[in-house]
């Protein structure tokens, strides 16, 4: 169940994060080893295990979580440089934890393809 994975206890504030915004429906916080400069990882509140598991029914949340990363970007200051928001699915993707979460990488340019 992804309500009991650590980013569902994060999106109850069950268990401290560095929160750099928040709404009803998203929270966006540090990733606590980054792999850029700024790295944040921005999640519905609802818990949502993998993108396979989103349906129609969620089609404007995840919206609503890549226009939060794009809001983090302007915040941090590297919106008009660019960056990278990414979800990693399952095992290939490189997923740990297990609610749904976009990856906001910036703050030097990123190597294409990730590898
Ligand atoms: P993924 O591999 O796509 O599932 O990404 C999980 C990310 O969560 C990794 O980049 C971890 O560094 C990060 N992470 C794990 N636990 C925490 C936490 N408590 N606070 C912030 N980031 C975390």
């Amino acid at each position: 169940m992804s309500e009991d994975t650590i980013f569902g206890k994060i999106a109850r504030g069950e268990i401290p994060a560095d929160i750099v915004y928040e709404d009803e429906d998203v929270v966006a916080f540090r990733d606590l080893h980054p792999q850029a400069p700024t790295h944040v990882l921005v999640i519905p509140r609802k818990p949502i295990p993998t993108l396979n598991d989103a349906g129609n029914q969620d089609a404007e949340l995840i919206g609503r979580l890549f226009l939060a990363a794009a809001k983090v970007a302007e915040q941090e200051g590297f919106a008009e440089d660019g960056y990278r928001a990414v979800i990693n699915c399952n095992a290939n993707g490189g997923q740990t934890v297990f609610h749904l979460h976009v990856h906001l990488l910036g703050g030097r340019p990123l190597q294409w393809p990730p590898g």
